[in-house]
């Protein structure tokens, strides 16, 4: 009964997570241990609590990381009542997914478990390629094949015989290093040559390709055109349903992989408008936000927010750690304040009354009421939308400098500005508030530093010449990429590198990088621009 189980074989579809079950999503999303292989999207992996055991045990046709007998074994370890393993697998567990081997593994153990399907890849890829593996007038049947059977068996005639008299549509997985073999059999046994043939690659994942043509050129097509694993072959006349049904066109950055370098917490608008495009995303975090060395003037003044006439944000980041330090002082701020929020805290004798006291304080009424706020561009604009705070100055262009010039013809000299700044930021601003004789209550929300982790993956991904592009969205995530490379611009060089703005590209090109293109506004979407005009020829 599922109720008992302790292992559950789930099904992570083809590759796109939208095409994962609701209840393997549940799974995944609970799980204790997750132990998953290659054709699992990295996006389903990160449903998982942050505390789960993942378990990669990834196999390629090639290289098996852990022996299946090695995968059962594991299963029957990591399993415990009160416990919840998910073993996660492409497409179907049960469509050559080995998940009868590991069922019949579990309940030798006598272990519960449960197994949730999921949406197959053998219908699935072709599906997504605008090919139904049946059709009225064209197949009345489809048969699914393994093609990695090793070649002496794959010669054996009375597969090939069957396989070729069979009818409807064929379609092999697993079945690219033996695709001239494959071909070269259907024909021997008699079907006919111009038969249509498509290969799907990466079926519903937003590299997707698609090639077509018929037994006899299909191989040598696939060669030319460097198909490759995962990939399924679809046999029969369906095939050139796909002139009529092709829906999930090919978009102009499909088959590229773009690694973007910005901490984790800010991937997801960059990753998604690639994705969008098509592009295979990497990420490679290389800072993560800190404390800033000095969190007084933070502290101060989130404790008791005094009254500005500007307020000023030059990041998103700025944004986050701000709201984040007052919510830590205060309690989390809800949405309602109360009028008699204003009091001002520190004035009660008792600081453990004041801990409740002031709980339904919000930041915009406290710090911002009567000021100005400005933000250095949109993104920082909508952290700040985000929070409550709608009303807001953007400058023309999105650097400190724009912000200075905003500033320099509306800042009156008795006037206070609160600057919410990086602790490394460049003093373009502070200065400028200062030159008008303005009071500045100067705050270092956070500082970037170095992250360490990732080092061996952004190394590995260069020197296997995995990646065709690599972003930065700041100096920080240049210096930080670079040490991480210990300093080796070289492993760069056969990568096309883009940069957010003019700054960006200053540092890089101080540590010897050629930037391939340049953001024309510094925004992300801009940046993804210069990544589109460079490597975005439909191939
Ligand atoms: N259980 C899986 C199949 C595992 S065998 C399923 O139900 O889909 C692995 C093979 O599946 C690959 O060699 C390839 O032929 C096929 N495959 C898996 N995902 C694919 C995808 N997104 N696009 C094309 N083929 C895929």
């Amino acid at each position: 009964m599922e109720q008992n189980a302790q292992v559950y074989l789930v099904g992570a579809g083809p590759g796109d997570p939208g095409l994962m079950t609701v209840r393997g999503r549940e799974l995944v999303e609970q799980a204790d241990v997750l132990v998953y292989d290659r054709l699992v999207s990295p996006r389903i992996i990160a449903w998982a609590r942050p505390d789960c055991e993942r378990v990669y045990v990834g196999k390629t046709p090639e290289r098996h990381t852990l022996p299946q007998h090695e995968i059962n074994a594991l299963l029957v370890e990591k399993a415990a009542p009160g416990r919840t393993v998910v073993r996660l697998k492409g497409g179907d567990p049960f469509v050559f997914g080995r998940g009868g081997e590991e069922a019949e593994e579990l309940r030798a153990h006598g272990i519960p478990f449960a197994v949730v399907p999921g949406v197959t890849s053998c219908i699935a890829a072709p599906a997504y390629a605008g090919i139904p593996v049946t059709h009225r007038s064209a197949a009345s049947s489809f048969t699914v094949v393994t093609g990695h059977e090793d070649p002496a068996k794959l010669s054996s005639s009375l597969d090939w015989e069957q396989l070729a008299h069979v009818g409807g549509t064929l379609v092999f997985l697993m079945g690219m290093k033996n695709l001239p073999i494959i071909a070269e059999s259907l024909m021997a046994y008699g079907m006919a040559d111009d038969t249509p043939v498509a290969v799907v690659e990466r079926g519903t994942w937003p590299g997707q390709r698609v090639l077509t043509g018929t037994l006899d050129t299909i191989a040598a097509d696939v060669l030319e055109r460097g198909f490759a694993n995962p990939s399924v072959i679809v046999v029969g006349s369906v095939v050139a349903l796909r002139d009529e049904l092709a829906w999930f066109n090919p978009r102009p950055l499909t088959g590229k992989t773009v690694g973007i370098t910005r901490a984790r917490h800010q991937v997801s608008e960059l990753r998604s408008e690639l994705e969008e495009l098509g592009a295979t995303v990497a990420e490679f975090p290389v800072s993560r936000l800190a404390e800033p060395s000095d969190p007084a003037p933070l502290a101060a003044f989130v404790a008791q927010p005094t009254p500005v006439n500007w307020v000023v944000f030059t990041s998103a980041n700025g944004v986050k750690t701000f709201f984040r330090a007052f919510e830590a002082a205060h309690g989390a701020s809800p949405a309602a304040a109360s009028p008699s929020a204003h009091s001002a805290p520190s004035t009660s004798a008792d600081p453990a009354a004041d801990a409740g006291a002031d709980a339904s304080l919000t930041l915009p009424d406290a710090a911002f009421a009567g000021a100005t706020v400005v933000a250095v561009g949109p993104a920082t604009a909508k952290a700040l939308a985000e929070r409550g705070v709608r009303s807001v100055l953007t400058p023309d262009t999105f650097r400190a400098e724009g912000v200075a010039d905003l500033l320099r013809g509306r800042l009156d000299p008795h006037e206070r500005v609160l600057l919410v700044r990086a602790e490394d930021a460049r003093t373009v601003v502070a200065d400028m508030v200062r030159e008008r004789g303005a009071e500045l209550v100067d705050v270092p929300a956070y500082r970037t530093v170095l992250r360490e982790d990732g080092k061996e993956a952004l190394q590995d991904a260069l020197r296997t010449g995995s990646l065709d592009a690599l972003t930065f969205a700041s100096s920080s995530a240049v210096r930080n990429t670079l040490a991480l490379l210990d300093g080796d611009a070289g492993l760069l060089a056969d990568v096309s590198l883009f940069s957010i703005g003019p700054l960006t590209t200053a540092t890089m090109e101080e540590l010897g990088l050629a930037p391939a293109g340049e953001a024309s506004s510094s925004t992300i979407s801009g940046l993804v621009g210069a990544v589109l005009g460079s490597l975005g020829g439909l191939s």
